[in-house]
């Protein structure tokens, strides 16, 4: 018999937040299973800085990587156009790329995973009898009510949720409220809910659903959609908690010294806050400024990285993050959007890093105190497994949500008293406030505590026979069965 273990596709949609953890989820499954794993990239940028640093880690050396040829997207649809927009668009025209790369693969794969954006590429799969499976890099409360959008009444949420701003109920899950929800509800007549709907929609046709989270997490939200009173009647695919998956130290492409960790290794245990907004985040003029006064009064270790101000768009550089334009010096070490002498007055006890820096080492180093983060799910994912409370400051998505679960549910991190918005600029004051909460008072201890039980749950989950683990394997197996199965078939034939 010519293969011995099961090829798995996975297809990456763009954006480093969507690559990493399906990187991690490859790795995990050449690792834990002994399956060979295929990365299918699809980006518009492939040549951008971070991008290529990450494939090329000698941590990823075990899987194979393909990066699709760049889609131009240009002629499509305007420079205006949402980032949601510009993603679904480059993987609808990803499609007849990866067609013809797996059409063309000696070894065809047994299944092929698909992100987010990813779930038309789940016919490809039909084409060529693979099994499908969805990989939400984000948490089950947001599959939750992605799965569930399609059971709702249009009407009843534009009246209800919309318009009298009515917390959206789903069913055995927390309520969202309506401050933390998703873009796409406030308006379920446009194109954007759709969208959704259609990805709601599609989570059911999958042979499983793979979820960054693991049991203890969220044990109530996955009872819940396990539950058929509950979910499991619209989730009609099985749900797998697999997480955490986060990249490891070793994994990033910064290898040896790094002027920050150099840094870093002078400043004393648990005294630094990190702060930073993802791969893509920024903030608005008026906000970038008050956040620097707000570090400066704290008096606290920081290290911030540091992006220009844009005040139209909060994820504008996400497609591009990390490129080497934006990394250069041209390109971002004019701090003039920062308060006159901030850099002078803040130099024994901050660091700026322009654009990028190397947050799983920064996460991992013990003179690390606090993490004011985006919520994005890879960086929240990256604080627990390191053990560093959070300060939360959503800014897109469905990050909303998830500051409101870090911060009222799981108790690992503190919040400024209104969302940050384009409307409410969080003030120096406060931010001053919960960095010394975070970094130095008593409170910071609590939080610490609680994230530190959390972190020892997600190593449990991860180990040999954690929930994780176990979860994890079924789809190998089912893998290994389907891959069974088709070789019996073509020896019979
Ligand atoms: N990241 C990084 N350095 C940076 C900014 C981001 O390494 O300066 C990585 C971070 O470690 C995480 C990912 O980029 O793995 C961001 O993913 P997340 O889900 O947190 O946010 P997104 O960028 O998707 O909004």
């Amino acid at each position: 018999m010519e293969i011995t273990k099961p090829r798995v596709a996975l297809l990456a949609s763009p954006g480093m937040g969507h690559l990493i953890p399906v990187l991690e989820l490859g790795k995990r499954l050449v690792i834990q299973n002994n399956h060979h794993a295929t990365i299918f990239v699809v980006a518009n940028d492939t040549s951008s800085e971070q991008l290529s640093k990450l494939v090329n880690s000698p941590d990823y050396d075990i899987l194979d990587i393909v990066l699709l040829p760049c889609i131009d997207i240009s002629g499509i649809v305007g420079t205006d156009a949402s980032l949601v927009t510009q993603i679904a668009v480059m993987m609808h025209e990803s499609i007849p790329a990866l067609r013809s790369t797996i059409s063309a693969m000696k070894y065809r794969p047994t299944a092929l995973i698909v992100d987010l954006f990813g779930t038309e590429a789940m016919a490809v799969a039909d084409e060529f009898e693979m099994l499908k499976y969805m990989f939400i890099a984000s948490n089950a409360w947001f599959v939750a009510v992605t799965i569930y959008a399609p059971a709702l009444d249009k009407k009843v949420l534009q009246e209800e949720h919309v318009n009298q701003k009515k917390p959206l109920k789903i069913p055995g899950c927390s309520a969202v409220r309506f401050e933390d929800t998703l873009e796409a509800f406030l308006d379920p007549y446009g194109p954007m809910y759709d969208g959704f709907l259609q990805v709601g929609m599609d989570m059911s046709k999958a042979d499983g659903i793979l979820v960054n989270t693991w049991e203890d997490l969220e044990s109530k939200t996955l009872a819940a959609l396990r539950d058929f009173n509950m979910l499991r009647r619209v989730a009609k695919a099985p749900v797998y908690p697999v997480g955490p998956l986060a990249r490891s130290v070793a994994s990033s492409p910064v290898s040896g010294s790094h002027v920050v960790l150099d840094w870093l290794d002078k400043q004393p245990h648990e005294s630094v806050i990190y702060v930073s907004f993802g791969s893509g985040g920024t903030l608005s003029s008026k906000q970038t400024m008050e956040l620097a006064w707000g570090l400066e009064q704290s008096k606290q270790r920081f290290i911030w990285v540091v992006r220009p101000p844009l005040d139209h768009d909060v994820f504008d550089s996400y497609l591009t993050a990390g490129s080497g334009a934006l990394n250069t010096a041209e390109g971002a070490l004019d701090y003039h959007y920062l308060p006159e002498g901030f850099l002078i007055r803040t130099r024994d006890v901050g660091l700026v890093v322009p654009m990028w820096a190397p947050q799983p080492e920064i996460l991992a180093h013990p003179s690390v105190g606090g993490f004011l983060t985006h919520c994005g799910w890879n960086s929240t994912m990256e604080s627990i497994v390191n053990g560093v409370p959070m300060i939360v400051w959503p800014l897109y998505a469905e990050q909303k949500m998830n500051a409101t679960m870090l911060t009222e549910e799981l108790g690992v991190a503190i919040r400024s008293k209104e969302v940050p918005s384009e409307k409410s600029v969080v003030g120096r004051g406060e931010i001053e406030m919960m960095v010394w909460r975070i970094v130095a008072e008593k409170q910071g201890h609590a939080i610490r505590n609680r994230v530190k039980e959390l972190k020892h749950s997600a190593q449990k989950a991860l180990i040999n026979g954690g929930s994780s683990y176990n979860s994890l394997s079924k789809i190998a197996h089912e893998c290994e069965n389907s891959l069974q199965f088709t070789q019996e078939k073509a020896e019979g034939a």
